[in-house]
């Protein structure tokens, strides 16, 4: 057993001994129509069972995808923002949900976004708002369940929120280096302790990928990663909606 594996694997080994099931979920950012990283996408999550979270721009995406996924039963659509474009100042992190405009503007944007995949998606349509950048103005955040949705899906451990949250805890990506895959030992790692803390405290770990960039350093990780957890009888790759069910509604 080689570093990575014996890193994650040993988290699980101790989770099966105390007869616990860490539950897992993949998160996967950017996507708008059906392209060739997509299909990668789709071929190695579906490879291992992992149920996908597709984070989708609405203002981009049409029927293409929609009859892409069609012969994906695993795969959901939550809502990534509406146009995914940034209107955060030069000197400022990216955000298309901060506030750089009227809160009636982004409100309005979010409700035609939650209502244009609802209708393209239908049974895969998960009522999730994944904020591109993750961010997203907090005197916003009371007023999403009012259009309908029923969760929202940062980076990082959860806050306390106006809304449930269902976050990603672990990005493959290396934004600020060299914007391609991380190291491999690295991320097992932070999944290691994510899965620490969730044995104390409960909760899943989230996987963030953005298809759309992968180098093959991510694909492998990918690979690897599912390889070690898909058949442990203490990992469950699970659909976001069942994590979502479980949410206890927070208030902050
Ligand atoms: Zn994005």
């Amino acid at each position: 057993m080689d570093d990575f594996e014996a890193t994650i694997v040993g988290e699980l080994d101790r989770w099966q001994r105390a007869g616990k099931v860490a539950q897992f979920w993949l998160r996967d950012d950017d996507a708008v129509e059906p392209t060739a990283p997509l299909e990668r996408l789709l071929s190695i999550s579906g490879a291992f069972s992992v149920p996908l979270t597709l984070a989708v721009i609405p203002a981009h995406t049409g029927a293409a995808l929609v009859e892409r996924l069609q012969p994906e039963p695993s795969c959901s659509v939550a809502v990534h923002g509406w146009s995914h474009r940034n209107y955060a100042g030069p000197d400022e992190k990216k955000q298309e949900l901060g506030r750089h405009r009227p809160a009636a503007e982004i409100l309005d944007e979010l409700q035609q976004g939650f209502d244009r995949l609802a209708e393209l998606h239908r049974e895969r349509f998960v009522p999730m708002l994944v904020p591109p950048w993750n961010r997203i103005d907090a005197a916003l955040v009371p007023q999403l369940a009012g259009l309908g949705y029923q969760a929202l899906s940062v980076y990082g451990p959860e806050k306390p929120a106006a809304l449930p949250l269902v976050n990603a805890h672990v990005d493959v990506m290396d934004w600020h280096g060299t914007r391609g895959g991380r190291d491999p030992q690295a991320l097992a790692v932070e999944i290691a302790a994510r899965l620490r803390f969730m044995f104390d405290h409960g909760g899943a770990v989230g996987l963030l990928t953005h298809h759309l960039v992968h180098d093959e350093a991510v694909w492998d990780f990918m690979t690897a990663l599912f390889t070690v957890t898909a058949d442990h009888p203490a990992c469950r790759w699970t659909p976001v909606a069942d994590i979502l069910r479980k949410q206890q509604p927070s208030i902050g």
